[in-house]
């Protein structure tokens, strides 16, 4: 079962403006910003603006038009930041053994280094 939704975690602030982020991206379904400790030279988070706690309430609860709008919006990211000639890996970690952090659906775009087989 899915947990309720936080209003008060840590994107849910960044998304309402309420502390600070590198922003790089926004839109009407998402927004997309530095992580604060990024594991590869480019490090990125696309968040949905809906309250939603990971991918598999997203993907359950969230519209068709969230959805088309959440996953295009995650390509313009890479591509806006140059990343599809060279490459970049997608993750998003969902639930308890998924070392999920942050209770708001979040996809990290990791890129700038040869990657390894995965991130463990
Ligand atoms: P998770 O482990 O939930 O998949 O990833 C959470 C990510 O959020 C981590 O990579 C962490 O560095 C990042 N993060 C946590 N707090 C903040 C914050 O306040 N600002 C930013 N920009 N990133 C954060």
């Amino acid at each position: 079962a899915t947990l309720p939704y936080d209003d008060q975690n840590i994107f849910a602030k960044i998304l309402r403006g309420e502390i600070p982020s590198q922003r790089v991206y926004e839109d009407d379904f998402a927004i997309a910003f530095h992580d604060i400790n990024p594991q590869a030279p480019t490090h990125l988070l696309v968040i949905p603006r809906g309250a939603y706690v990971s991918w598999d309430d997203f993907s359950a609860r969230g519209s068709d038009a969230e959805i088309a709008g959440f996953v295009r919006a995650v390509g313009t990211v890479a591509r806006a930041a140059g990343l599809v000639a060279p490459g970049y890996r997608l993750l998003a970690n969902t639930g308890l053994d998924s070392h999920q952090e942050v209770p708001h659906l979040h996809v990290h775009i990791f890129a700038g280094r040869k990657l390894g087989p995965m991130l463990t």
